[in-house]
């Protein structure tokens, strides 16, 4: 089967929003098997629309559309569709009753123009909105199957999954099963020269790199009559991968995050967690808090961003700041020390770096940044330089944190295990 995605927005075109949608959907097709060879954008004008849909129903099976169903004026994809389809458009009373009540339990009144998502083509599937009002649906012609999504990607991505996704999986005559193994601290290149010979003599089950901030995931994706024949394809593979990259891998499981296993890790462990931030203001925290259930482990943080502030809440001597300065080994290594002892956890995780894009100096360079750690009182600091936008070195910061934290913690539990 083969699919194209058209996403339907002028805003699209002007460069307001970012086209989410369309990376969404590739990503969800490409786990599915389904091949998708194009993507295209198209203004809120029916006549092009029309143009787009012409080219898109010659060279693939599936159409997936995304924007457009909303109650105004300039929303005409669903409109365009049904022309396209030789379809009329009819009330659809399931739907109509499904924006009244919609608006009944925000305790709002309907404008007249919301009715008009409730028109639906023809004989369409209709997909329900569970995170809004515009139903999306998909409209099936001899040769083709058009499906139509609302442009929010909150409503998009819920109905894809809730909808879309078991509709498409009944025209596919076999099971496609991935799973995503998780690696951290090594480069893409790295990870694809240690799989060369798997991806070279790949068939099924097929492996895929994808490179994160400070991540690579390795995706390997097995076609199969069953589930449970898929899963077997996938199963050795996987083994393989644990064995050729060890504790690389933080995770088998697709809904694992980073700071998900540094978590787990830490509680498998019973150790409690504290961090203290410069450059990145919080978002070590942040990333961390992410995780539900993390109050039992996760204790405080300081954003340090003064150096009076290094000094006053972790303790770092005024000495080392004049003598190395604040974004330098030792301050790293003394603020985890300085962290420890004021918050009283196991373990502390600590950033300090130049973000820029001002700041830098040729021996201090913008994405200068020392990440460290504190394990009952074992420091180890490390000196990284990234690359990129303020935000981008931000957020590597982030990652080389928390896996900072990992390697640290991991190499405390095998000492400990040798006691
Ligand atoms: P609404 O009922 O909100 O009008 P709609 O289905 O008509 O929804 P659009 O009007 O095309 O969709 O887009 C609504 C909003 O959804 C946009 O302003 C934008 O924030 C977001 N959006 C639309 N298309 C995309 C896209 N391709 N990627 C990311 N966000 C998008
Ligand atoms: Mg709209």
């Amino acid at each position: 089967m083969t699919a194209e995605i058209i996403c339907v927005g002028t805003e699209l075109l002007l460069g307001n929003i970012i086209n989410t949608n369309a990376a969404y959907l590739s990503e969800k097709l490409a786990a599915l098997g389904i091949s998708c060879y194009y993507q295209t954008v198209v203004g809120d004008n029916k006549e092009r629309l029309l143009e787009v849909l012409q080219i898109a129903a010659k060279r693939a099976e599936v159409i997936l559309l995304s924007g457009g169903l909303g109650p105004t004026q300039d929303d005409l994809t669903k409109e365009t569709v049904a022309e396209f389809c030789g379809k009329k458009l009819y009330m659809d009373e399931p739907s109509k009753k499904a924006i009244a009540d919609y608006f009944a339990s925000r305790n709002m009144k309907p404008t007249d123009n919301n009715w008009k998502q409730a028109m639906l083509p023809e004989g369409c599937i209709v997909f329900e909105n569970h995170n809004g009002t515009a139903p999306g649906m998909a409209v099936e012609t001899k040769k083709n199957k058009f499906i139509l999504l609302p442009g929010p990607p909150g409503e998009l991505e819920l109905m894809f999954e809730e909808s879309a996704v078991p509709y498409l999986k009944a025209f596919s005559p076999c099971v496609i099963l991935s799973q995503t193994v998780k690696t951290c601290g090594l480069s893409e290149s790295k990870v694809e020269e240690q799989l060369r010979d798997l991806i070279d003599k790949q068939t099924n089950p097929t492996i895929a790199t994808y490179a994160k901030t400070g991540e690579v995931h390795v995706r390997v994706t097995a076609k199969a009559d069953t589930e449970k024949e898929a899963s077997k394809l996938i199963k050795p593979v996987v083994k393989e991968l644990k064995s050729r990259f060890g504790n690389d891998i933080y995770s088998t499981d697709d809904g694992v995050t980073l700071e998900k296993a540094l978590a787990d890790l830490l509680t498998s462990a019973g150790l409690t967690i504290s961090c203290a931030e410069s450059c990145t203001g919080g978002l070590v925290s942040a990333t961390l808090i992410n995780v539900p259930g993390i109050s039992e482990l996760y204790k405080a943080g300081f954003v340090t961003y003064s150096n009076k502030a290094k000094r006053k809440l972790l303790g770092v001597k005024k000495s080392t700041l004049q003598k190395y300065g604040a974004v330098s080994e030792q301050t790293a290594s003394e603020m985890v020390k300085g962290l420890l002892l004021e918050t009283k956890t196991d373990v502390g995780l600590a950033v300090t770096g130049i973000a820029g894009p001002d700041g830098g100096t040729k021996e201090k360079p913008v994405g200068l940044v020392y990440v460290s750690c504190n394990v009952k009182g074992k420091i180890t600091v490390k000196e990284c330089h990234f690359k990129g936008t303020r935000d981008k070195i931000r957020r590597s910061s982030v990652v080389a944190a928390l896996m900072l934290g990992r390697s640290c913690i991991l190499e405390y539990l095998s000492k400990e295990m040798l006691k």
